[in-house]
């Protein structure tokens, strides 16, 4: 699955290279990463392949998160980082691309175990990261708390304080407010540039939405603001759920918590109960793909009735899938720009940390919106006026400040 997760973000990069007119030895030169980081942490006499990729650091720092996970290996990772490197570049970030994993079920842990892990990790990468160098973040199954063990273990190793050094740190420890938002929330900003080019904003819209964890719930909720853009299906790993009339999101929330629970929607008509892939083929306008990779491929592309579909998870749109979409006019906006919502709030949690301030979360998501705005505006521009496809207009703008 990762592999074919490599060779589409490498596919993509080489096409928008081509159309160009960038050489071989170019193309090579930014397929491969600057740096390869492959260690083993022993814990409890058992070994744990552990991965650091530094992708490309022509714009800035390397910048990706930090995956606890039994799939992670070592063609995600790079297909993580390069993917990071195209992201930073295609918002215009003053930052590279990396990423990071541990190949563990952090669930078979203990939490004492969880944080010995994470320290290892952070003490053996020290030489190598730092807010000028390369600044992890959390990704699946790491958070504030696993973040703010690895900052204390990286500042011990190094002998200084480098809060800028991490970002999705903890408020307490100089995280940023709008930070659990920023991904979802960036996704409805992309969106609704898109619709405002295609003169369709105003227009009576529904929305299924596969995946309602972190990025699919705030994404929900900020789509709030937007009464005649309708959520009708929302799918987890387990369940479709579909309510013609809308779905009130704040429902699903648990009172006092953000924690997104979508157990909750139970009494809504369940129509596809242990069939969450349907959600790809239910009736609405707008697809929006907030789960895992490859959710759609060349099995089942053909059954997409949505006219857009918004990457909010990494890589859900495989090549072949993708060339089916494209005959079916289907438009994509892709998940270098429809997710970067997240990374650019880390690069503003950076921000804050190099300048000592901590910012309203009104500040953070002006800037927030303010950048992403001119990034997605950019890319419609470009496939507007070069008529490529969305994907297509993203990569190149990415490439052009990388070379
Ligand atoms: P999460 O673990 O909080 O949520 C994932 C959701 O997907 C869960 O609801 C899970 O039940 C659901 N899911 C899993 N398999 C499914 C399937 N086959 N069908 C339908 N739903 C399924 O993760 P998240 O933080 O919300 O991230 C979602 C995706 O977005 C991931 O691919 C992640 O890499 C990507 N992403 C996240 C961020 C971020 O800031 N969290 C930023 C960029 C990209």
């Amino acid at each position: 699955m990762s592999k074919a997760m490599l060779q589409t973000a490498q596919t993509n990069i080489r096409n928008a290279a081509t159309r160009l007119g960038y050489d071989e030895k170019t193309i090579e030169a930014l397929l491969e990463a600057e740096a390869e980081h492959i260690f083993e942490i022993e814990l409890n006499g058992t070994s744990y392949p552990a991965y650091r990729i530094q992708h490309n650091s022509k714009l800035g720092p390397y910048k990706g998160g930090i995956r606890f996970h039994p799939g992670v290996n070592i063609d995600e990772v790079r297909a993580l980082a390069t993917l990071m490197s195209f992201k930073t570049a295609a918002v215009g970030l003053p930052l590279g691309g990396g990423k990071g994993g541990i190949a563990v079920d952090p669930r078979e842990l203990s939490s004492e175990d969880v944080e010995t892990l994470a320290r290892s990790y952070a003490k053996h990468l020290a030489p190598h990261i730092g807010s000028g160098k390369d600044i992890p973040a959390p990704d699946v199954n790491t958070n504030a708390t696993i973040i703010d063990w690895m900052v204390d273990e990286y500042e011990k190793t190094v002998g200084k304080a480098d809060r800028g050094s991490f970002t999705g740190k903890s408020m307490a420890n100089g995280g940023s407010e709008g930070r659990p938002a920023a991904t979802g929330r960036g996704g409805v900003i992309t969106l609704v540039e898109y619709l405002k080019a295609k003169k369709l904003i105003d227009k009576p819209l529904t929305v299924a939405l596969q995946g309602f964890g972190n990025v699919g719930y705030y994404f929900g909720e900020v789509l709030q603001a937007y009464p005649n853009i309708k959520l009708i299906a929302v799918s987890n790993s387990k369940n479709t759920w579909v309510q013609p009339d809308g779905i009130d999101i704040k429902k699903t929330a648990v009172e006092s918590t953000d924690t997104p629970r979508p157990e909750q929607l139970a009494d809504l008509q369940t129509v596809t109960p242990a069939a969450a892939a349907d959600i790809t083929s239910i009736k609405a306008d707008i697809l929006v793909l907030a789960a895992l990779e490859d959710a759609i491929t060349e099995i089942n592309a053909d059954d997409v009735q949505a006219s857009i579909v918004v990457e909010l998870a990494n890589g859900p749109v495989t090549t072949a899938g993708e060339a089916i979409l494209e005959k079916k006019n289907i438009d994509i906006l892709p998940d270098i720009i429809a997710n970067a919502g997240g990374v650019i709030v880390s690069c503003l949690e950076w921000q804050q940390n190099l300048a000592d301030e901590s910012w309203t979360e009104d500040k953070v998501n002006k800037k927030l919106e303010e950048l992403l705005q001119k990034a997605a505006g950019d890319m419609i521009t470009r496939s507007e006026s070069e008529n490529i496809t969305l994907r297509q207009a993203a990569f190149e703008l990415a490439l052009e400040r990388l070379v």
